[in-house]
């Protein structure tokens, strides 16, 4: 699918529930694309793009940023304490706060550089055991402990389960994130990003649906 395509399906699901399409932002997911893909979509004029991976994206969006000029980029994957700084350093945006000692390792380095990313904080909807992500049931205690570190919290991420009605997920997140006064909701994917937008997305994730499939797994 084209990009203008995408923007016009948001549009239109954001429309259908009474939102502005101005709304949401469409992350472009670029994690082990070609760079002539992520390129060609530069090209085009989007600026927002999303990565896994705290060192594949150190490794190709400086040049790009050289080249683009100013580019918002925002982590989706697990972050490591380790690489905690780093992503401090080139990310706008966080959806992967989904463990206590990240937010105490976030909050001390947050004060040490003068900055901090906006932080979404991902919640294991579908409490699978696998899945990284603050349990349903421990999200409102973890939000308020946020706070009381002053991290700027935007809001809250899921992936729902594969193998289950996403919408179900949706609900669940958007409930959560209004019961404590988060304007931010970062949910759906390519297939299904405008049932989240139905459901409140403010940010949507969108990966082989720009791109085309992924050329190599994700290790
Ligand atoms: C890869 C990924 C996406 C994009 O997935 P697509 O199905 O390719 O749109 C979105 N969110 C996260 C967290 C991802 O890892």
């Amino acid at each position: 699918m084209s990009l203008t395509e995408i923007a016009a399906k948001i549009a239109s699901a954001a429309v259908a529930s009474g939102r502005a399409a101005e709304d949401i932002s469409l992350i472009a997911v670029s994690k082990v694309q070609p760079n002539e893909r992520v390129s060609a979509v530069l090209e085009q004029g989007h600026r927002i793009f999303g990565e896994n991976r705290v060192q594949e994206a150190a490794g190709k969006w400086p040049a790009f940023q050289e080249q683009f000029g100013e580019i918002e980029l925002h982590l989706l994957g697990p972050l490591q304490t380790n690489k905690a700084r780093q992503a401090v350093n080139l990310f706008s945006t966080l959806h992967s706060l989904d463990r206590p000692k990240l937010a105490g390792a976030l909050a001390r380095i947050a004060q040490e550089e003068g900055r901090c990313p906006n932080l979404f904080v991902q919640v294991n909807t579908g409490e699978e055991p696998q899945k990284a992500g603050i349990a349903p049931a421990d999200l409102d205690g973890f939000v308020k402990d946020c706070r009381n570190m002053d991290l700027p919290i935007q809001g809250l991420m899921c992936i729902p389960p594969a193998d289950e009605e996403a919408s179900l997920h949706f609900a669940l997140l958007a409930k959560m994130a209004n019961r404590n006064g988060l304007a931010g909701l970062s949910m759906g994917m390519s297939a299904d990003f405008e049932k989240a937008i139905s459901f409140g997305a403010t940010h949507v994730r969108v990966g082989s649906a720009i791109f085309g499939e992924r050329v190599r797994p994700q290790p």
